[in-house]
């Protein structure tokens, strides 16, 4: 116990309803309709797993403990869009105003309710660590140094896609936020299959593949580079992108109605 705090319990059921009354209230503090659905959130202790992080995502990817060396816990959680917004971003192959938007109160949004997250834990007396959505990486290597995929990957939260997204039980047209804590709030697994790609499942897809639009996907391959150089020409050319900051990376053409978009297609198999 750390002098002069009470450290009390707290579950991942009051953090979840915590969350989805946040991102709830989002619209009404905007003075919008918002971009978002209810929320949800997987949870796992700092275990063995998490040291496979540099085989898997970035070799100098950090460790839970490199964050806050007290933790006990990992939280991902996932916002998904609203299918009106996915649906407008499917059309061309440049992204619509409205994503770009999205995005950016997204990545607001994110930060807030990680926060207001870690606000919450502090009250019952436990310290947690954040880092940013997004740009926490390295440009020359375009990896993340903490990927909030990889962390939701190993809490269950969701599997890859050929489009290497994470796909959750809510699909993949959404954002991924994450903190470590030091509250043992335990496993709480979301995701059901071994694998949440349809192709990857050895069922007939690759909607992604087809959808990119610089063919930067193949089923074994993902060419970061060509992502990364249209995300940043779809920024540096796009008109209606000039009063958004300049860390507006968007594209997204590969999470735009796909099989995948909503929910977890193999788990309907
Ligand atoms: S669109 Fe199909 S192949 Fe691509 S990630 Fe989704 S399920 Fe997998
Ligand atoms: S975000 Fe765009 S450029 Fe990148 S893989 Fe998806 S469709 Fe291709």
């Amino acid at each position: 116990m750390k002098s002069g705090v009470q450290m009390d319990k707290i579950t991942v059921a009051e953090l979840r309803k915590f969350a989805e009354e946040f991102v709830a209230h989002e619209p009404g503090r905007l003075g919008t309709e918002g971009w978002w659905l209810t929320p949800i959130m997987a949870a796992a202790p700092v275990d063995e797993r998490f040291k496979q992080l540099p085989q898997i995502a970035a070799d100098d990817h950090l460790h839970p403990h490199d964050l806050l060396p007290t933790a006990k816990g990992v939280i991902v959680f996932f916002i998904p869009f609203i299918k009106q917004l996915v649906k407008e971003n499917k059309d061309g192959d440049r992204p619509c105003r409205n994503w770009g938007v999205a995005y950016v109160q997204t990545n607001d949004l994110i930060g807030r309710l990680s926060q207001a997250i870690s606000s919450l834990l502090k009250e019952h007396g436990f310290k947690s660590a954040l880092t940013p959505a997004t740009h926490n990486f390295d440009e020359a290597k375009l990896m993340a140094r903490w990927s909030h995929k990889h962390l939701g990957y190993l809490v269950n939260l969701g599997r890859f896609g050929v489009h290497n997204m994470l796909i959750t039980p809510e699909g993949c047209a959404g954002r991924l936020g994450s903190l470590v804590t030091e509250a043992q709030i335990g496993e709480h697994p979301l995701i059901e299959t071994d694998e949440a790609c349809l192709l990857k499942s050895g069922v007939e897809c690759g909607k992604c593949m087809q959808a990119c639009p610089v063919e930067a996907l193949s089923e074994n391959d993902f060419d970061r580079r060509g992502c990364w150089d249209r995300l940043n020409e779809n920024r540096d050319n796009l008109d209606y992108f000039s009063d958004l900051p300049h860390s507006t990376h968007v594209c997204g053409k590969c999470a735009a109605i796909m099989p995948c978009s909503f929910l977890n297609p193999v788990a309907l198999l």
